[in-house]
């Protein structure tokens, strides 16, 4: 019998990056989980300075609005100065988008979170934001990006495992890694988060909040609102990049009670 040779790469190919995928793994510092990620911090933190642009520009561009912006990069900053964020070796920056027709937020692998004005006009309070951009920590300290990275290398075999390994943050510039970090861009820009991700960002949140001065209850304001949004106009974009998991109000009145289980201390800003 003979053995069709493409029939034995293709195995080959799977075998190996089945191989590559299961190889990488490290264990999350801030979630303590064991994930299958093949980039390292730095690889992460390029990868999201590189794709930035290109995401700001989706969304209008940075946003005019001296004042928002301000108020995002301190509230943002507050909340790594004083939880384990501050910690990662992560380089965290955070964007005002002048979109202000489009209700989202997200974060780029390595640090870069953003917001629209969309969906700033539609916060009432200092401590929604904070649960908003908290969030958006959560998926970069959990490294989100980069797991669905490797996972989707995996379905794709060796090229994508190729392109990735290939990708040196220190020298960019070259003409192989300027196309492999061209497909990692686009990669990290159409990622769409999963359920438990969502539930991550979310648990993570509710630590990261209080930690910061923040009552974690805001968050809850935030998902009515964007349900509110929903049913008035059309959905929120942000309920599509951050697919809502069920009831993930339910799920978050869990947590803080969980976290508090006296109650959440008064003096936290609301
Ligand atoms: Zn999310």
């Amino acid at each position: 019998m003979r053995l069709n040779l493409r029939f034995i790469i293709g195995i080959i190919v799977a075998a190996v990056s089945l191989f590559s995928y299961y190889f990488h793994t490290s264990k999350n510092e801030v979630t303590g989980e064991t994930q299958h990620v093949n980039m390292s911090a730095d690889q992460e933190i390029a990868l999201g300075l590189q794709a930035a642009p290109e995401m700001a520009a989706q969304y209008g561009g940075e946003s005019p609005d001296a004042r928002g912006t301000a108020i995002v990069q301190q509230v943002g900053q507050r909340i790594i100065a004083s939880t384990k964020a501050g910690q990662t070796p992560y380089k965290f920056q955070f964007h005002l988008l002048a979109d202000d027709q489009t209700i989202n937020a997200f974060a780029l692998p390595g640090g870069q979170v953003f917001i629209t004005q969309g969906l700033l006009k539609n916060l009432t309070t200092e401590a929604q934001l904070a649960g908003v951009l908290a969030h958006e920590i959560g998926h970069v300290v959990g490294r989100h990006s980069a797991a669905q990275v490797a996972k989707s290398n995996l379905t794709q075999g060796l090229a994508g495992a190729a392109t990735i390994a290939s990708y040196d943050p220190n020298s960019p510039g070259s003409s192989v890694a300027k196309a492999a970090v061209a497909a990692a861009i686009a990669k990290v820009i159409g990622l769409r988060f999963g359920r438990n991700d969502e539930l991550e960002a979310d648990r993570l949140a509710v630590d990261f909040t209080p930690q910061a001065g923040y009552d974690p209850r805001a968050m809850i304001q935030v998902m009515q609102m964007l349900e509110q949004q929903g049913g008035r106009s059309s959905t929120p974009e942000f309920l599509s990049t951050h697919p809502n998991p069920g009831n993930r109000i339910g799920e978050l009145e869990k947590e803080i009670a969980a976290e508090f289980p006296q109650g959440v201390p008064a003096g936290l800003k609301k």
